[in-house]
Parts: structure tokens; C-alpha cells; sequence
């Protein structure tokens, strides 16, 4: 594959550059599509410009030069120009070096504005030089003009320049989808498709361009879940959990509540796919304190009834914790013991729990990634519950799927995932096509409701007054840090000065800790247990506190910079509070600078209801941030935006069942470049189309 610094022009330093916009190969350049595109006319002849008006005109350079001026800071350029029709004196701020590279006699393409004077002065937006063998005519001031994700370092313009130079290698884009799908589906050429986004004629191009790459793309996507079920519907099959059900009965008799209806609909549906001997793919959906935990905690009595061990994997150290400590209590009728397996255990202590789960004496294992590699370790794995699995990508999914696999009877374990991130149904039959969905909607009764309110720079004291006076009556507040995108260090450091701040102004009367991600495990384990048992009053804390901190003492969260964070975030970061009986409350700090950030925020104040929010999230930024933290794998979409584009989603799965049906390992000649992009994407997953 050609690297971008294969082309003219690109040296090591400028790929570099590239690569910061993730463009390694030329490949990576053309995948890059403008994100809108400005709509210039063609050039006009300079005289029959109207004064104020905003166009593109085709003139010759006479005089150049710079023109001093009293503001020290200012430089102005000054050229005069000319056509058959009039004349004006073009102008430009500071750019200097604009005396060197347009030469007098030249010929320019200019974008500008016209102002009065004699001569009238045209004030220039943008410019090319023409000649010379350079780009082509008009790239950036005539016709549809593209705009494409850049930075400082590598503008719009520079990439618009780059793909000008590889013109001829994106007509000659690799056609992967066979003509019979083509025509079925009324596409172009791939060629052609990517010659339309980046140099399009008419404002249809771009739109049936971008159409053909979303539908390729979730044609492979959805090939490669169809395969992978396929997978599993053929592969090993799975212990029957059938045993008396003694251990969930008492469990679920000393409850100190009782299950509601949805909990008990949820927990059936996972018991009666346990009885089965195909393994269960299931994945849990509910919002933050729906009370997923006792059920997959019965599902894992299933599991030790039926002569099998269960293991729950989780994302965090903290979270691995408190499970434990949750589970140690719903087990406390059953005498069960689930042991704990984290980066942090000893290794002494490790090997010691690592003979118990080989010899069968331990039944339940809790632990972080830690549990992943002693996944040969145990004696009868009948059960696998992932929390927060979307953390966790597909690929990892499968591992974990085949990880667990039983060595004994060559049996592979059921799995359930868990997720507190709801999941659009449109989204979760895309992504995780390979799942059953249960979902538990609500949450249990008495649980108080948590008022969200959008604090604005003037309200912030009156704010202050409200969280003081519930510090006053004993209770406990989290205030969260904006995130900072320059990294941990940064992060930390502002995190600090938070902290600072507030324990010499707003909160000098009480207690304020604090909790960051670069602080030694430890130190922030120590940090959150000081504020889980009330010696801190006030915990200032990045994300770390996203998941796994339960204090229901706590009844306000403070999100500083609020529009920075997404919508699922927001969410979860404010189902830190309502854990208790008193009423909850979520401050949002933020002036947000777009109307997307408006929009989030005011989502946030208007409902408490995680679907609903991640359906408009999934309409506002996609589904990257609705899917989380994870940014690459083989469900991540590049072009495609679900929310948008629901009836290309409809058509790639029909004519992916179909593809799958008549050709189920792809391969015919005319499905191999097919076959080749469903291997590239789900590369993690191997032999996904040999089966
Ligand atoms: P999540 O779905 O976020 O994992 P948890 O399982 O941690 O939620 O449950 C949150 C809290 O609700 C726990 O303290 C749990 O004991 C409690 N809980 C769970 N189910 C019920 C119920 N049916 N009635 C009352 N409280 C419940
Ligand atoms: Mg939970």
C-alpha cells in the first residue's frame, strides 16, 4: 500500500502531520471525506462585482508590495489586479511572505469581498496562485469546494491538495462489492464514489457517493456478524444448567427486597437460555441502579447448582471490589465465597486462588482483565457475566468466549454482558448482532429521583449556597472535572487546583478530597474509601468516579465544564447520586460554544430516562460516543451514522443474509475482495469465514 510520503511534496515531518488525522497511506487520504463543502460560483468578471458582495473573480497581478502601517502588529499586502472588465487593489492581512510567491504578471484565483474606494479595494478570504503546473484550477475558490476534518498543522487546504495529486488513484479505488450487489442496490463504482465526495460536479454527487460507501460498509460489517453467528450455531456446545435451584431460592428469600416484575422477566429469560446446551449470548441492558447485580448473581447460583463455576469480569479495580462485596452479601445464605482476582492480588495469594478455582473449591471467581488470562485455570466454567462490557470490543468477546471454553468436556460457557450504557435497538442489532437483548427498564421503587439543573457562570454561587446547605444537614458531594484533552498529567493537575481552590473558598468549612487517574492505585482507593465512609465531605474527582462508587450518603454531583462531556457520560456520572433516600441532584456547569453542547445539556435537565437519551445522542454525534470509550474495532463505522442512515442499515442486512445464504464462507471469485474487507475488519476474530 502507498504511504502518503511516496507522494510529492510529503517528507517525513509533513506525514507525520498526517498521521496525526489518522492518514498513514494514500488509501488513508482518500477514505478522508469532507465534512461539508462551501458553494462558491464560478469566477466573475471583476467589474460587474457588486460593492459588499462575496465572490470568486480570475485576475492578473500587477504591483505588489507591503504597506506599512502605525499599528505595529498589522502589515498589509497590497496588489493591484485586473481583468477585462475593471480593476481593484486586492488586500491581505499579515502574510508577508505573499510578496515572494505571487509574482506581478501572475494570474490569481481570488475568493473575496468587494469594498468601496478608487480604486474599490477587495479584501481576500482566499487565493491561488494559477500556472506553474500546480494543483488544479479552482480547488479552493470555484465550484463546490470541500471541507475536510483538519488541524492547525495540516489545513483544509493542504489536504484538498493531496487529494488533487491523487486524483487518478481514487478513480482507481478497489471495487469490492460484486456487480450483482451494485446493481441490486443502484451504486456506483468505488472509483467513482470517492471521486464524487471529494470532487463532486453537481450537490448530488456527494450525496450518492457517501450512500455507496456507507452501504459497503455495512454490508461487511453486518457479512461479518452474520459469519459469526454462524460461528457459534456451529461450534461447541454448552453445559445445560439445570440443577435444583436450591442456591437461587435462598438467595433470593433472604433479599432484603423483593424482585421487581422487570427483574424477574430479565432473570427468567437468562435462566431458561442456561437450561439450554447452546451457549448463551445474552446481553443485559439497564440503566445505573436498575439492579442488575442480583440477577446476574442468580444466574451464577445456576451455574454452581448445576456442578459449574461462574466468573464475573469487569472493566475497574474498584468496580471488581465492590462486587465482591455486593455478591459476598447476597451469597451470605448460600455459604458460597467468590474469590477475587485483580492485577493487585499478591502472587502468592493469586496462585493460591488460582488452585482453588482448578480444583473446584472456589466456584466463583470476581476479577478485572487480571481473570482473563486465568480463564485455563478454572475446573468447570459454565458462566461468564461481563460488566460494563462495552468496554470490552467484540474481539475481546469472542476470546473471552472461547477463553472460557471448558477443557474438560470441550463445552463452551454461557455468557451474559451487562451494560449501564443503554443501547438504541436500532444500534444493538447492528453492533451486536450476534446478541439476544434483555432489558430492565426503570429502576426499583423508592428510589429517589435526581433533579438536574444547568448552572450558568452567574448562578455559580447561589449553586455553591444549595450544595452548602446540604453539606451542612451531613451530607456528601463529587465535584467532577472538566475533561482536558492534553492528557492524564494535565488532567491531574487541573483536578488539583480544584481541589485547592474549593478548600480555601467555597467549601473551607468542610472536608474536600480528592481522586485522579494519575495517583498510585492506592492512594486513590484510599481516597474514595475516605469519602465511601463520610471522613470527606466534598470529592473532587476526573471520571475515575464514572463507574463503581457507590455512596449513597452523596447527593450532589458538580460536572464542571459539562458540555465537554457526552451524553452517555453525563448520565452515568450522575447516577452517582439517588442511591440513597434522599432526593438527588446533578449541577452541569457549562457555557457550551455549540448547539450541539446545547442541545446535550438540555437533553440532560429535560430527562432521566437512558434510552431516551441515547437515542438522541445517537442522532446528535453517532455512535461513537454512544458505544463509549472504545474508538477502534469491528463494529466502529467510519462512514456510516446509524441514526442517519437507517434505511441503508436495512438494505446491507437483507443483502448480507442473502450474500451469507447462497455463499456462506464467501467463497465465490466475485465475493473474494468481499471476503478480503469482512477478514480485514473482524482481523481479531480468526477463521470467522472458514467454518
Ligand atoms: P446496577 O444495575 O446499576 O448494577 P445494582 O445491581 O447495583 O444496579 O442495584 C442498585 C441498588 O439497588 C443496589 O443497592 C441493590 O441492592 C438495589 N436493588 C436491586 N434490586 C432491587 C429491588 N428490586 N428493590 C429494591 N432495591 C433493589
Ligand atoms: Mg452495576
Amino acid at each position: 500500500m502507498a504511504s502518503v510520503e511516496d507522494l510529492p511534496g510529503v517528507g517525513s515531518a509533513s506525514a507525520k502531520r498526517l498521521a496525526g488525522l489518522g492518514i498513514d497511506y494514500v488509501d488513508d487520504l482518500i477514505a478522508h471525506l469532507p465534512v461539508r463543502y462551501l458553494r462558491y460560483e464560478e469566477a466573475r468578471p471583476l467589474g460587474r462585482v457588486q460593492i459588499g458582495e462575496e465572490v470568486t473573480v480570475r485576475v492578473t497581478v500587477g504591483r505588489i508590495g507591503v504597506r506599512p502601517t502605525r499599528q505595529r502588529r498589522l502589515r498589509i499586502v497590497e496588489a493591484t489586479i485586473s481583468d477585462a472588465t475593471g480593476a481593484a487593489v486586492a488586500i491581505w492581512f499579515n502574510q508577508e511572505y505573499l510578496v515572494r510567491t505571487i509574482q506581478p504578471g501572475g494570474e490569481l484565483l481570488l475568493r473575496g469581498v468587494l469594498e468601496p474606494g478608487r480604486p474599490p479595494k477587495f479584501k481576500v478570504k482566499t487565493h491561488e496562485i494559477l500556472g506553474d503546473g500546480g494543483p488544479s484550477t479552482g480547488l479552493h475558490t470555484q465550484g463546490l469546494v470541500p471541507v475536510y476534518p483538519a488541524t492547525e498543522a495540516v489545513p483544509a487546504r493542504r489536504i484538498r491538495e493531496l487529494l488533487d495529486a491523487v486524483r487518478p488513484a481514487t478513480a482507481d479505488a478497489v471495487e469490492a462489492l460484486p456487480t450483482w450487489i451494485r446493481r441490486r442496490l443502484a451504486l456506483p463504482h468505488a472509483g467513482d464514489a470517492f471521486t464524487a465526495m471529494h470532487v463532486p460536479r453537481t450537490t448530488r454527487d456527494p450525496r450518492q457517493g457517501r450512500r455507496r460507501l456507507v452501504l459497503e460498509e455495512l454490508i461487511v460489517m453486518q457479512l461479518g456478524l452474520g459469519a459469526l453467528r454462524r460461528q457459534e450455531a456451529l461450534g461447541r456446545p454448552a453445559p445445560k444448567l439445570d440443577g435444583d435451584g436450591e442456591l437461587r431460592r435462598s438467595v433470593l428469600e433472604r433479599l432484603p427486597f423483593t424482585l421487581t416484575a422487570e427483574q424477574d422477566r430479565v432473570a427468567d429469560e437468562i435462566a431458561r437460555d442456561l437450561r439450554r446446551d447452546r451457549p448463551m449470548r445474552r446481553l443485559l441492558q439497564g440503566e445505573v441502579g436498575s439492579g442488575k447485580t442480583v440477577v446476574a448473581a442468580l444466574a451464577m447460583c445456576q451455574a454452581v447448582e448445576a456442578g459449574r463455576q461462574a466468573a464475573l469480569l469487569v472493566p475497574t479495580e474498584t468496580l471488581a471490589e465492590q462486587h465482591l462485596r455486593t455478591l459476598d452479601e447476597l451469597f451470605a445464605p448460600t455459604g458460597l465465597s467468590p474469590v477475587l482476582m485483580t492485577g493487585k492480588v499478591s502472587k502468592a495469594e493469586r496462585e493460591r486462588r488460582r488452585l482453588a478455582l482448578r480444583t473446584g473449591t472456589a466456584s466463583i471467581a470476581v476479577g478485572t482483565q487480571a481473570l482473563l488470562s486465568e480463564a485455563d485455570a478454572f475446573h468447570r466454567l459454565g458462566l461468564v457475566v461481563v460488566d460494563e462490557q462495552h468496554r470490552f470490543g467484540v474481539e475481546q468477546r469472542q476470546l473471552l468466549a472461547d477463553r472460557a471454553s471448558d477443557a474438560g468436556d470441550d463445552l463452551a460457557a454461557h455468557l451474559l454482558y451487562m451494560t449501564a450504557t443503554p443501547i438504541p435497538r436500532t444500534l444493538a442489532i447492528t453492533a451486536y448482532g450476534d446478541l439476544q437483548v434483555s432489558t430492565i427498564r426503570g429502576r426499583p421503587p423508592g428510589r429517589s429521583p435526581v433533579e438536574t439543573v444547568w448552572v450558568r457562570e452567574a448562578q455559580r454561587e447561589g449553586a455553591y449556597d444549595r450544595v452548602r446547605a446540604e453539606l451542612r444537614a451531613g451530607r456528601q458531594a463529587y465535584v467532577i472535572c472538566p475533561l482536558v484533552d492534553a492528557g492524564a498529567v494535565a488532567q491531574a493537575r487541573a483536578a488539583t487546583e480544584e481541589a485547592d481552590r474549593l478548600r480555601e473558598g467555597p467549601f473551607a468549612a468542610f472536608t474536600v478530597g480528592l481522586a485522579h487517574g494519575a495517583q498510585k492505585s492506592d492512594e486513590k482507593r484510599e481516597a474514595m474509601a475516605r469519602f465511601a465512609s463520610g471522613q470527606t465531605d466534598v470529592l473532587v474527582a476526573t471520571t475515575v468516579v464514572e463507574v463503581g462508587i457507590d455512596v449513597p450518603n452523596a447527593t450532589v454531583i458538580i460536572i464542571e465544564g459539562a458540555d465537554r462531556f457526552g451524553i452517555a457520560q453525563l448520565h452515568q456520572l450522575r447516577g452517582r447520586v439517588g442511591r440513597g433516600i434522599e432526593p438527588g441532584m446533578c449541577m452541569l456547569f457549562g457555557e457550551p460554544t455549540s448547539d450541539d453542547g446545547v442541545r446535550r445539556l438540555e437533553a440532560l435537565t429535560q430527562t432521566t430516562d437512558g434510552f431516551r437519551l441515547a437515542e438522541l445522542d445517537l442522532d446528535l454525534r453517532g455512535e461513537g460516543t454512544v458505544l463509549g470509550t472504545r474508538q477502534s474495532g469491528a463494529t466502529d463505522l467510519r462512514y456510516a451514522r446509524l441514526a442517519r442512515d437507517r434505511r441503508e442499515l436495512a438494505q446491507a442486512r437483507q443483502i448480507a443474509r442473502r450474500t451469507l445464504r447462497d455463499d456462506p464462507r464467501l467463497t465465490r471469485p466475485e465475493h473474494a475482495l468481499l471476503r478480503a474487507a469482512v477478514q480485514e475488519r473482524f482481523h481479531d476474530i480468526p477463521r470467522l469465514l472458514d467454518a
